[in-house]
């Protein structure tokens, strides 16, 4: 059953969207008649394809800007380039992410900076520019991605957790903040999604310990998702669309894990 979330001609930003989660959010948006700014990096050639990919398969004017999400100032600027564009702003999606696992003792400085700034400060900085936009409107939606690493520890991810459970407690602060201003600020937490990046990690193990690339992914990958199946992009596109609708109207401040199971355990 196809379900009218009623989004048609809102506008929204989906930081790190040139890839992975924030590429298969966007779309899902898109999918729905939002117009969408798209942002991340990339082969400029592979990113206007996709781009005008987008927009071609759906009823949604599709935007690219590039900003450096570590850089606050071309934060503010990827938020006027929305406004610029579309005259408003309903939705913001805080995506953008990287990772770097190492032993607490032996992480490089400037890898502790980056994560903190692209995961944790720009959520901040996004949302600092987003608010009065939205605030101007009465409505707005802003969603975090932040993960199961936002609630529970791994070893040799201290700074992407550090960087994840920030995201978790600005998302509650800024949710209570303004809660009575018609903006719900919520926070997705997936589990393992099966990204570009992670398919190459698969093959890489099941050669690396001889085993199945099946085995690789119940024993090594999943090892801490009961499920043992990796979230899919539309475990999480429902969600958000849920989040942004006006059936969300009610849930804000909340940490929502699509992880298949691994916060339960
Ligand atoms: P990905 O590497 O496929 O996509 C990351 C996106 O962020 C890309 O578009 C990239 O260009 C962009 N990006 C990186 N640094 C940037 C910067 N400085 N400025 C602008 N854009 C930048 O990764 P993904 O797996 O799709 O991850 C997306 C988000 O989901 C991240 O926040 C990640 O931590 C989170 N997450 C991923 C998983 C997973 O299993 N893949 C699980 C939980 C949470």
């Amino acid at each position: 059953m196809a379900v009218d979330y009623k989004l048609e001609g809102q506008v929204a930003v989906i930081t790190g969207s040139t890839s992975g989660i924030g590429q298969a959010l966007a779309a899902a948006l898109a999918g729905q008649g939002v117009n969408v700014v798209l942002n991340g990096f990339g082969d400029p050639a592979k990113i206007e394809a996709d781009r005008a990919a987008m927009q071609a398969k759906t009823n949604a004017a599709v935007r690219y800007h590039g900003a450096d999400m570590s850089k606050p100032a071309e934060i503010a600027d990827l938020i006027a380039y929305a406004v610029k564009e579309f005259g408003r702003l309903d939705i913001l999606v805080n995506n953008a992410g990287i990772q770097h696992v190492a032993p607490v003792d032996e992480f490089p400085d400037e890898k502790w900076d980056a994560l903190i700034a692209v995961i944790l400060s720009s959520t901040f900085h996004a949302t600092k520019a987003a608010v009065p936009i939205m605030k101007g409107q009465g409505r707005g939606r802003i969603v975090n991605i932040a993960s199961a690493h936002g609630l529970v520890a791994s070893a040799f991810k201290a700074p992407y957790c550090a960087a994840k459970f920030g995201v978790v407690g600005f998302t509650k602060s800024c949710a209570v903040e303004l809660a009575r201003t018609g903006i719900t600020v919520n926070a997705i937490c997936p589990g393992y999604v099966k990204t570009p990046l992670i398919e190459g990690q698969i093959g890489d193990q099941a050669k690396a310990r001889g085993i199945t690339p099946e085995r690789v992914v119940e024993e090594v990958i999943l090892a801490a998702q009961p499920t043992k199946k990796f979230v899919e992009y539309d475990n999480l596109a429902g969600m958000l669309l849920y989040l942004v609708s006006d059936m969300g109207s009610a849930a804000t401040g909340a940490a929502l894990s699509v992880d298949g199971g691994w916060t339960a355990t």
